[in-house]
């Protein structure tokens, strides 16, 4: 390993201690290795609050909406409990419904399908491939990188002010991107949005386990998160806002738990009566350890104070910021300039280097695993390596020739919720 490969990796770890993202892994092959997992913006890995909660629960764990048993009664209780706990904690408003998925994917696809007719989309080239690709099915308009806030707010308003203004219409605008970290203008999109009569969906995937965010205070009409980036483990994730479409949209899965009613025709078919609450979109048995435990980590995140933690990540992202930047060979990845507010999620690249091979050597020579690739944002990491879009670029890409531009990256990500 190179002078600058070792420096570079010296200053990923020197915020470590202070981060307590120090685990113990099993190997397969027996033993264990000490590691750093710097890939919160991947999966954060789950509090010990969650994990005690979980356990404390796990035995009387049973079947929810479907049962007179304790278990079944209790196991419900604790359901519902969770949707009000995640609802307060989201700041939405008394007559959304939040409904359980199984991730931002799964949440942003829902909403999808429940686009009124003839929807227009409007989405930034520069979203995660769960927020740009989901609208396939309607006219969407992919509208170019801007290179400030201001910028993304006055891109958006010329799009919107050229649309059919009488049709429905969606903006869809991630919190803080999960490439450069950077925070984007929720509230201006969202009233920008608003005032061309179209609706606002928030992907809070990398926002919410970072900073506070109120549905109301930033008037989004809906917001999608996943429990894995906030502190809980895999398989859930919320999508929570207004009722109206999703009431008048075919239920996301058919099944039991979404139908009201099922009766059998005179003429052999079936006819069935939908909910119309969130369990029209919510068929078939609920993870309802999923939903528990996002609670749990809402409750944890509030206790510990939004204050806190942001004030602790924003000291770990400097540290992080001030040493990559005294490595000559590094380049940090930013559309809005290197000041602009950001969550604990630094993609860089450094010059001579593989990113692929570089990442494997900072997990096997220093027992750091971060993620290198696209990062699921193709569009948006070819614009910021300024290479070409038909270039390959995702994990095992090939070398870089010496003096050619990367063509993919390195992304360290942590938080300071441990
Ligand atoms: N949106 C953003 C900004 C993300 O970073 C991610 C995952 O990295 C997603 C959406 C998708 O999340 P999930 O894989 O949990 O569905």
């Amino acid at each position: 390993m190179s002078v600058s490969t070792a420096a570079a990796a010296q200053t990923i770890c020197a915020p470590l201690p202070v981060l307590g993202s120090d685990v113990t892994v099993p190997l397969v092959t027996g033993g264990e290795v000490s590691y750093a997992a710097l890939d919160y913006a991947a999966s954060a890995p789950a509090l010990q609050r969650v994990w005690d909660d979980v356990a404390a629960y796990a035995p009387y764990y049973g079947s929810v909406h479907r049962g007179a048993g304790y278990l079944s009664q209790l196991s419900t209780d604790l359901f519902e409990n969770a949707r009000n706990t995640i609802s307060e904690f989201l700041g939405c408003r008394a007559d959304d419904q939040l409904i359980f998925t199984r991730s931002t994917t799964d949440s942003l696809n829902l909403l999808a399908t429940a686009l009124p007719a003839d929807c227009q989309v409007f989405v930034f080239e520069t979203e995660h491939h769960a927020s740009l690709l989901p609208w396939q099915d309607a006219r969407v308009t992919y509208l170019d990188a801007p290179r400030t806030p201001a910028q993304a707010v006055e891109t958006l308003e010329q799009a919107l002010a050229a649309r059919d203004p009488h049709g429905p219409a969606l903006v869809c605008v991630t919190g803080a991107s999960n490439v450069t970290g950077e925070l984007w203008p929720v509230r201006e999109l969202a009233a920008a949005a608003h005032a061309h009569g179209a609706r606002i969906v928030l992907d809070a995937a990398q926002l919410a386990p970072h900073h506070p965010v109120s549905v109301r205070e930033l008037d989004v009409d809906w917001i999608a998160f996943s429990g894995h980036k906030l502190y809980a483990p895999f398989g859930s994730g919320v999508l929570a806002g207004r009722a109206d479409w999703l009431r008048a949209a075919d239920p996301y899965l058919a099944g039991g738990g979404a139908s009201r009613k099922v009766t059998r025709r005179t003429d052999g078919g079936v006819d069935v009566e939908w909910h119309e609450t969130a369990a029209r979109h919510e068929a078939g048995s609920p993870n309802v350890i999923g939903a528990y435990s996002i609670a749990s980590a809402c409750k944890a995140l509030t206790e510990a104070g939004f204050d806190t933690l942001v004030a602790r990540e924003r000291h770990l992202i400097e540290k992080v910021q001030t040493g990559l930047a005294e490595v000559p060979e590094v380049r940090i990845l930013s559309l809005f300039g290197d000041e602009a507010p950001r969550v604990g999620v630094i993609s860089f690249v450094v010059e001579g280097w593989n990113s692929s091979h570089f990442a494997a050597a900072l997990s096997a020579e220093y027992g750091i695993g971060v993620r290198d690739g696209l990062f699921c944002a193709h569009p948006l990491v070819r614009t910021l390596l300024g290479s070409d879009p038909q270039t390959q670029g995702e994990c095992g890409a090939p070398e870089a020739a010496p003096g050619e531009k990367s063509l993919n990256a390195i992304r360290v990500s942590f938080g300071a919720g441990t």
